[in-house]
């Protein structure tokens, strides 16, 4: 096996996931549930698909969409922040985008947001003219700054940008967020979010065209298999007939349930599936609304 040989010619599929960091470990939860399991190498750069032609590439997350250009890897799963980035990067310098987001998968959720130190008035972005901001997303920013019409200046770092501020190199940031416990700790507020992020499963723009796309496909199944029942709960149940109506309307959530009757006529037995999460306070006011009997119970797996 090569790493160095590219899509031509390699009848396995081949995941770019984050080695460490925010997205490693969920990643590879999510392809487990999907069915995949590995092999790890000694260098833990590759892992062996056992259960599938499906081999994981581990390598730092702003390395994926490169791999999937340059035909390296069929897919990655990387932050749409790091995504977009490298997007914008192509189309400054007009090259054809590469790689897309093909699903969005539910972790990693962070903003990427312009913040201001705390003292800062904020008034509006025409505040931004003329000001030095930092950032490690200048393309995401230029395009930003162009779309609002302000002219700001566009300071480049690799790293550390919410020292920035501190250290006057800029006036303010634009970074990624999620707590704000980082900004805080610098003195920084979050004022305007420019892109709203999370893991995404990124692959080619142009359809995978060789025996890979069946692989492909199926793992796509059965990733939008696992996605929807993510928080999803069978919820069993009696109610009486009259009180169905009731109960029902607490359950916006749920698929269209089975029904059976039991007792003659009069109770009604169900079991539905639902989306949302169903929390003691939910359980309580369809035990109100005449539900008896409730049951909440896992989905393991759901085959659409
Ligand atoms: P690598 O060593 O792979 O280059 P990294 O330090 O660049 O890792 P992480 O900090 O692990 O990257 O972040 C990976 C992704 O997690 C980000 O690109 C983003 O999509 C997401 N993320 C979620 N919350 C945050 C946050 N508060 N700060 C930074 N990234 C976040
Ligand atoms: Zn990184």
């Amino acid at each position: 096996m090569t790493l160095a040989s590219t899509a031509r010619g390699r009848d396995r599929l081949r995941i770019a996931i984050q080695k460490n960091g925010r997205l490693g470990e969920p990643a590879r939860a999510l392809l487990a549930s999907a069915g995949l399991a590995w092999c790890e190498s000694r260098d833990k750069l590759f892992c062996h698909g056992e259960s599938l032609p499906v081999d994981l590439l581990l390598v730092r997350d702003d390395d994926i969409p490169g791999l999937i250009a340059d035909g390296v890897c069929d897919l990655g799963i990387v932050g749409r922040n790091v995504l977009l980035e490298q997007a914008g990067e192509r189309e400054e310098a007009r090259r054809p985008a590469s790689s897309r987001e093909w699903r969005a998968l539910g972790f990693g959720g962070c903003r990427l947001s312009l913040a201001v130190p705390e003292a800062w008035d904020w008034q509006g972005t025409a505040q931004l003219a003329g000001k030095r901001i930092a950032t490690t997303y200048p393309n995401q920013l230029r395009a930003w700054l162009r779309a609002q019409d302000v002219q700001a200046d566009v300071v480049v770092l690799s790293g550390s940008v919410e020292i920035a501020p501190r250290l006057g190199q800029a006036d303010l940031i634009c970074d990624l967020v999620s707590s704000g416990a980082t900004l805080a700790a610098n003195q920084l507020k979050p004022v305007v979010d420019i892109l709203y992020s999370e893991a995404v499963l990124a692959g080619p723009v142009q359809p995978i065209g060789d025996a890979r796309a069946e692989l492909a496909d199926l793992l796509l199944r059965r990733i939008d298999g696992v996605l929807r029942i993510r928080d999803s709960k069978l919820l069993l149940f009696h109610t009486a007939r009259d009180a169905l109506e009731r109960v029902m309307q607490l359950l916006p959530d749920a698929e269209p349930p089975t029904m059976c009757v039991v007792d003659g006529s009069e109770t009604l037995a169900l079991q539905a599936l639902c989306h949302g999460a169903m929390t003691w306070q939910r359980l309580e006011d369809l035990k109100r609304a005449g539900a008896r009997g409730l049951m909440v119970l896992p989905v393991e797996r759901m085959l659409a």
